[in-house]
């Protein structure tokens, strides 16, 4: 485990920073999900498997898991029928608990999810015309307290397992029925698996932008997303995954290199008093220093550029003089980059109010009009509070009563 594990989190519950990659489980059994094949190897070698066949029951074990993304031993046909009952008796194949899966009438998905211990967190799909985006959680809660988000009034209560994240994008899969299907009859070691790839897929991309801060739980961030890419594993191109940071910079260098997805930078202000009020890591790690790190962002260039993300806050950071001032900075470091300008999405108590659509349109255009891209994003599923910065599990928010009453209205249609 790399030093980053135990890397201390401000305002972290635990008393200790631990580095826990698999939640232990009341029945004592060892959920693979979240394991690496190196790993799954050295589990079954350590439960009593000959070298030899723990490193070829891996291969196929992790094949089916990750990449037809079955859930039970059972199914896996290619492993004899007397070993799979073995397998079962030590290990599962877990995925988060469904507390409650909610619909939009944009289509926007929204589940919240539950930890084999029990704490709370959510994950959005959101459908459009040519891609199909998840929003995926890093954490529960977050410590750091952007004043806009309503993950921010959450403590942190503890970071995600590598499991526990790539479970979100298979659970993701499982509910859009969207694993490759066909025959693995012959599955060994030189055969070809190229025409077990399904086209046509809904779910097409994914950002980490749900609750938490994925740089502040970079090894089990890293160590998800190496599942999600790996062509024998979820097998989705880097390209098409995107990490959010609201600025950690000493993280930023570490995440091009190991991770190599497309960065998105929670910008949201370009003078340090008003980035310090929204933002408030901004008090760390300035803006020089962040745009500094952008700049220097492994893997960015104009093909895979930056996106700065904005949120417009009536009175805050929507005038002119802003829009223009992220124009000269953004030359200024010679960024390779496109805005992300995000309506606020409101939340009860929150202390600010959305800038109007003019101003949103006249943001954009001084952008636009100095040869950067920045579109305005539509926000999606506002309905169910599945909106950029809505998310903070309902259990906090509401009481169970409530929530059934509402699912009971739902249900009859009103
Ligand atoms: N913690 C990471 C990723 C999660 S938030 C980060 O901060 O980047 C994803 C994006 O939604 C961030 O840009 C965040 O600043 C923005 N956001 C948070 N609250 C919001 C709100 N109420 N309205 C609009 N965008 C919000
Ligand atoms: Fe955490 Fe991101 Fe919300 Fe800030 S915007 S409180 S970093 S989840």
């Amino acid at each position: 485990m790399a030093d980053t594990a135990l890397m201390p989190i401000p305002g972290q519950v635990d008393p200790v920073p631990v580095a826990r990659d698999i939640t232990p489980r009341a029945d004592g059994r060892i959920d693979l999900i979240g394991l690496p094949k190196e790993r799954i190897r050295k589990l079954f070698e350590e439960a009593g498997l000959e070298p030899k066949q723990a490193k070829l029951r891996a291969k196929q074990v992790f094949h089916w898991l990750y990449h037809r993304g079955v859930s039970t031993f059972d199914a896996m046909t290619d492993i004899a029928k007397t070993m799979r009952p073995w397998l079962e008796k030590r290990f599962v194949i877990g995925r988060p608990d469904v507390v409650e899966a909610q619909h939009s009438v944009d289509g926007t998905r929204k589940w919240l999810l539950r930890t084999a211990d029990g704490h709370d967190f959510e994950m959005v799909f959101i459908p459009d015309a040519d891609r199909g985006t998840l929003c995926v959680s890093s954490q529960v809660g977050c410590t750091l307290n952007c004043r806009f988000c309503h993950t921010g009034t959450m403590k942190l209560v503890r970071n995600l397992t590598p499991g526990e994240i790539v479970g979100q994008v298979m659970l993701a899969r499982d509910a859009l029925g969207e694993w490759p299907k066909g025959s693995m009859a012959g599955l060994d070691e030189d055969v070809d698996n190229a025409h077990y790839t399904a086209d046509g897929r809904l779910l097409t991309n994914i950002v980490m932008m749900g609750m938490g801060e994925p740089l502040y739980n970079f090894d089990n961030v890293r160590d998800a997303l190496r599942l999600v890419m790996d062509g024998d594993g979820l097998a989705l191109s880097k390209r098409r995954i995107t990490l959010s940071t609201s600025g950690v910079v000493p993280m930023m260098e570490k995440c091009g290199e190991e991770i190599g997805v497309n960065l998105a930078v929670s910008l949201h202000a370009v003078t340090k008093e008003i980035r310090d009020e929204i933002v408030p890591i901004n008090k760390k790690y300035g803006i020089e220093e962040l745009l500094s790190a952008c700049a220097a962002y492994p893997g960015a260039s104009n093909a895979r550029r930056i996106t700065f993300e904005y949120v417009m806050l009536k009175d805050k950071n929507d005038t002119d003089e802003h829009a223009r001032e992220l124009v000269r900075l953004i030359r200024e470091y010679k960024l390779p980059a496109k805005v992300n300008l995000i309506p606020f999405n409101p939340w009860p108590g929150a202390v600010y109010e959305c800038s109007t659509p003019e101003r949103i349109r006249r943001f954009s255009d001084i952008v636009f009009e100095a040869g950067i891209s920045a579109p305005v994003r539509t926000p999606r599923g506002r309905d169910i509070d599945a909106a950029c910065g809505q998310l903070k599990t309902a259990a906090e928010k509401k009481s169970r009563a409530e929530r059934d009453r509402e699912a009971a209205q739902a249900a009859s249609g009103s």
